[in-house]
């Protein structure tokens, strides 16, 4: 079994940024900026916000926080976006979610231009996905090709199970391994909360991408001998002496031994997807929306 080591693929691309940032900065061009719109005073969202500004500023990007109350209205956040829209010194932001129950995820990112929509949720990055045009890719999924490119996975022609369809994650994630690409040609299906029999299914995987959110939820019985495991979840659960900690939406125990390659939690697509932010929020600094991760 190999460990999908999320965290050293950071790394190393956090090396190939800071240098090609370097090349920018010799060259006299503007660096990079990326601005995080922050609202409430959620604890995880916080604690997100600070790892994604850190590795902004470990590899020279430009981090700017905008941080506004839990009670600031649509229209505020709205004008808030647009502003950042125009601010020609941003090449780059996005809206930590999740937002106060009074703010609608959809209509806040709808007002994002898609130019600096370095999330990848804007329906014009989504549609241009589909397309196989140019765009900004959502993060997780971005980091996720990734690890599958920087392990030499091959995917062509097997069959990939992604659990889970939310519109940040598991649908983005099918379409992806679905499409003509070094990193796709797979035979996808996307398993939801209403799929009958899920361990065929899922059993039936040579490649099983699980983005449930329900902590070891995917045990060894539901995983094919020798299939590739990448594990989204990210759950926070107590421990017996009362603290806690993350863990993944496979039971790792049980499955690690059976499987071929599986993802960590941590330090496996959590890993990645923040970096996938600031390779993007780079493209969108040299105007190079590019599809492809290579
Ligand atoms: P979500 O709640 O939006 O979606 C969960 C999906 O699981 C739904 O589509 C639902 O249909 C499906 N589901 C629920 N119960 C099921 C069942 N019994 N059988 C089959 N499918 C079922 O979640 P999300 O935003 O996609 O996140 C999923 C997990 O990934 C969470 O733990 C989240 O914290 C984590 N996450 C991690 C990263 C990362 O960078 N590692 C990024 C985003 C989300």
């Amino acid at each position: 079994m190999v460990l999908l080591d999320g965290k050293k693929i950071a790394e190393d691309i956090k090396i190939e940024l800071r240098q090609a940032l370097a090349q920018i900065q010799d060259a006299g061009e503007k660096v990079p900026h990326l601005a995080t719109i922050l609202v409430g005073d959620m604890a995880a969202s916080q604690t997100y916000v600070r790892n994604k500004m850190k590795a902004c500023e470990e590899v020279g990007i430009k981090a700017s926080l905008f941080h506004f109350p839990a009670t600031i209205t649509a229209e505020e956040l709205v004008q808030k976006v647009e502003k950042l829209n125009q601010n020609p010194e941003i090449d780059g932001f996005f809206v930590q979610l999740p937002l106060p129950a009074h703010l609608n995820a959809e209509m806040i990112t709808l007002a994002i231009d898609p130019r600096k929509d370095v999330d990848g949720f804007h329906p014009e990055n989504l549609g241009k996905m589909m397309l196989d045009l140019p765009c900004f890719l959502p993060a997780t999924p971005f980091g996720i090709t990734e690890i599958l490119r920087r392990y030499n996975i091959e995917t062509s022609g097997k069959n990939c199970v992604v659990i889970g369809r939310s519109h940040i994650v598991g649908m983005p994630m099918g379409l992806l391994m679905s499409r003509n690409h070094p990193q796709g040609n797979c035979t996808v299906t996307v398993a939801h909360s209403r799929t009958k029999n899920l361990k065929e299914v899922t059993r039936n995987a040579d490649i099983l991408i699980v983005a449930i959110g329900k902590a070891d939820f995917v045990t060894a019985d539901m995983v094919k001998e020798g299939a590739v495991i990448i594990d989204v979840g990210i759950n926070r659960v107590q421990t017996t002496d009362g603290k806690s900690k993350i863990k993944g939406d496979v039971h790792f125990e049980s499955v690690a031994p059976k499987c071929a390659y599986i993802s960590p939690v941590p330090g496996g697509v959590g890993s990645t997807t923040v970096i996938a932010l600031l390779m993007n929020t780079f493209r969108a600094a040299k105007g190079k929306k590019e599809l492809t991760t290579s």
